[in-house]
C-alpha cells in the first residue's frame, strides 16, 4: 500500500526539519525520512557540543558558493534575528561566544528539543532509522521507496547534507538524486579541515602538539584572524579550519604568528632595554616557551643574546615569524571535517523557494546544495533559512 504525505523530506538534520516543520505549520501532511540511529546527531554534535546555532553578523559574504548572490534572497527572509527569536521563545540560554558566534549556555540538545517540540506541534511524522532507496517523479508528484514501503508526495525535498562526517549519517544521496534529475553537482572538498603536513614539518611540529597561538592565516587573498592548534597530525584550531576552505592542493599557507603588532619594532626596543637578554626570553613574553624553543631551530634561527643581531638579522627573525609560509600535505577529509564544499548547483534553483527550475515539486535545501558557510554559526544559519524558505512553498 502506498502512504500519501503533501511533503516528503529526506534527511532530518538541521534544514529537513526546519523545513517540515514550516511546512506542518501551513497544514501540509510532512514526513521526514532519515537513516540515522540518532535524531539530530550533527547538531548534537556541534560546536563542541554547545551547538554554535547561528551568527549575530551572518551575511552573504560569509558564505562560499560558485553564485555568491545565491544566498542573499534565503538570508534575508529568514534571518539570525527570526532564529534567535524562536530559541528565546524557547527560553534557551546562549550567549555569545566571539565575533558574532551564538552557543548555547547548557547543551546543543536544548536546539534538538526545541525542532523536535515544534515538529511535534506541526504534527510533522519523522521515520528515522529508516533507509531510502528510491525517488521517482510520476504523473502527479514522486513516489518515494524507502526500507519500510512506498510514500507518495507533492513535493520531495532533499536535506542530505553534505559529505562530512559518515559515521553521523553522511551520504552521498543528494548528489545521486540531483544527478537522476540532471542537475550538475559543483566539485566537493571537505572543508573547515584541519591540515596534514609533510612528514619533514610534521617530524619537527608534531612536538608542539596542545600549543595554541594566535595568528593570522591567509591564503589565496583570503585571511582570518583567530587562534591556531597545533597537533599531533598537523594544524587545526579556527583560523586553519576558516583558511581550509579556500586552500587548494600545493598552495601556501601564510601565517602571521605576531598579527596584532610590529614584531620587528618589539625585539628592537628589547635589544636597546635588554641588550644582554637571549632571544628565546624576549619571545617568550608573547609564545609558550615550547613554541620558542621548536620554532627558532624549525626557522633556523640560532638564539643568541639581542645585542648580537644587527637590524637585518632581527628583521628575518621577525620575517619568520609574521610571514611562516607553509605547505600542508593535505586535509584530514571528511572524516574531520565540519562541512563540504560544492554541491547541487544553485544555477538548476530558484533562490526565494530552493526549488529546481526544471522539476517542479523537487527541491534541495541545506548543506547539499552549493552553498557553504564559513565557520562560526553560519552553516546552521544556511541550513535555518533555507529550510524555511522552503517550507513556505512545498
Ligand atoms: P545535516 O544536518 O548533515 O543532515 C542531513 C541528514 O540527512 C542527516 O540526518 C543524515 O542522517 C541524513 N541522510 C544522509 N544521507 C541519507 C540517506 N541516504 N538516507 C536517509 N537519510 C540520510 N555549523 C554551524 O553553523 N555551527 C556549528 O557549531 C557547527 N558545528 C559542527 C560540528 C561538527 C562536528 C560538524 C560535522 C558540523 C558542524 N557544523 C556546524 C555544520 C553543520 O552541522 C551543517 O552545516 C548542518 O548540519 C547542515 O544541515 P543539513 O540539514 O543540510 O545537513
Amino acid at each position: 500500500s502506498v502512504k500519501n504525505y503533501d511533503v516528503v523530506v529526506l534527511g532530518a538534520g538541521a534544514a529537513g526539519l526546519f523545513c517540515a516543520i514550516e511546512a506542518g505549520k501551513r497544514g501540509r501532511k510532512v514526513a521526514v525520512i532519515d537513516h540515522a540511529k540518532r535524531l539530530g546527531g550533527k547538531i548534537l554534535m556541534s560546536g563542541g557540543g554547545r551547538c554554535n546555532f547561528t551568527n549575530m553578523y551572518a551575511s552573504h559574504e560569509n558564505f562560499l558558493s560558485q553564485n555568491p548572490h545565491f544566498c542573499k534572497s534565503a538570508l534575508s527572509r529568514y534571518t539570525q534575528w527570526d532564529f534567535i527569536g524562536l530559541v528565546s521563545d524557547y527560553g534557551i540560554a546562549y550567549h555569545e561566544k566571539t565575533l558574532g558566534q551564538l552557543f548555547c549556555d547548557d547543551t546543543a540538545k536544548d536546539i534538538v528539543d526545541m525542532l523536535l517540540s515544534e515538529c511535534k506541534k506541526a504534527k510533522v511524522e519523522i521515520i528515522n532509522r529508516c533507509d531510502f532507496i528510491s525517488v521517482d517523479a510520476r504523473e502527479i508528484g514522486y513516489e518515494v521507496e524507502v526500507a519500510t514501503g512506498t510514500l507518495h508526495c507533492e513535493s520531495f525535498v532533499v536535506a542530505t547534507g553534505g559529505l562530512s562526517m559518515p559515521k553521523l549519517g553522511a551520504s552521498p544521496i543528494g548528489y545521486r538524486i540531483a544527478e537522476q534529475f540532471g542537475l550538475d553537482i559543483v566539485p566537493t572538498k571537505a572543508a573547515l579541515v584541519p591540515f596534514t603536513l609533510h612528514d619533514t614539518d610534521k617530524a619537527v611540529l608534531s612536538t608542539l602538539s596542545g600549543v595554541s597561538a594566535d595568528a593570522s592565516a591567509s591564503c589565496n587573498n583570503t585571511s582570518f584572524s583567530e587562534n591556531i592548534l597545533f597537533t599531533h597530525r598537523g594544524l587545526s584550531g579556527p583560523a586553519v579550519l576558516q583558511i581550509s576552505s579556500f586552500w587548494v592542493p600545493g598552495n601556501d599557507v601564510c601565517f602571521d604568528l605576531f598579527p596584532k603588532g610590529d614584531l620587528q619594532a618589539e625585539l628592537a626596543s628589547a635589544k636597546l632595554n635588554q641588550p644582554d637578554a637571549l632571544l628565546s626570553t624576549v619571545l617568550s613574553a608573547h609564545y609558550s616557551k615550547r613554541l620558542v624553543q621548536t620554532l627558532l631551530p624549525y626557522f633556523k634561527i640560532d638564539n643568541k643574546p639581542l645585542k648580537q643581531y644587527n637590524d637585518n638579522a632581527l628583521k628575518q627573525v621577525a620575517q619568520a615569524f609574521s610571514q611562516w609560509h607553509i605547505k600542508p600535505n593535505g586535509t584530514e577529509g571528511y572524516r574531520t571535517a565540519e562541512v563540504t564544499l560544492g554541491g547541487v548547483n544553485t544555477d538548476h534553483l530558484s533562490s526565494k523557494t530552493m526549488e529546481c527550475k526544471t522539476q517542479a515539486g523537487l527541491y534541495f535545501i541545506g548543506e547539499v546544495m552549493d552553498v557553504t558557510g564559513w565557520l562560526g554559526g553560519y552553516n546552521f544559519q544556511w541550513a535555518w533559512s533555507s529550510g524555511w524558505c522552503a517550507g513556505q512553498v512545498v
